[in-house]
């Protein structure tokens, strides 16, 4: 790995820098995985592509896609629930209960790509 303060090749199990003296993993000016030059706020490494977030790396590049899946997968579920709520109160309003039914429509899409995407995964 590189330092993250000034850029210097360490052994992965380094708990200090030999270059600068600082923990090697804390910093924001150089890439871990290449050394490039890195910014503050960057998120991923501009010559290697890799995570700069926090120091689990890839297990924590995970999070976001699981969560997408989770409320995904729930959504839906909610839609019908809100959907169902606005049919019923809507009863005596034409206008409003049609569109409360395309809300319930639009949750039924919404589970039909669920299906396809768990099919392609
Ligand atoms: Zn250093
Ligand atoms: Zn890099």
């Amino acid at each position: 790995m590189f330092c993250r303060t000034c850029g210097k090749e360490l052994n992965d199990k380094a708990v200090a820098c030999v270059g600068c003296g600082m923990d090697p993993r804390e910093g924001t000016e150089h890439c871990p995985t290449c050394g490039a030059p890195t910014k503050e706020r960057q998120v991923i490494c501009t010559a290697c592509g890799s995570s700069l977030l926090g120091k689990a790396g890839k297990e924590w590049s995970l999070w976001p896609y699981i969560g997408l899946l989770v409320l995904s997968f729930f959504v839906p579920i909610f839609g019908w629930i809100f959907g169902g709520i606005h049919v019923r109160g809507a009863a005596a309003d034409s206008k409003r209960k049609s569109q409360a039914w395309h809300f319930v429509i639009a949750s039924f899409v919404g589970l039909f790509f669920n299906f396809v995407l768990m099919g392609l995964g």
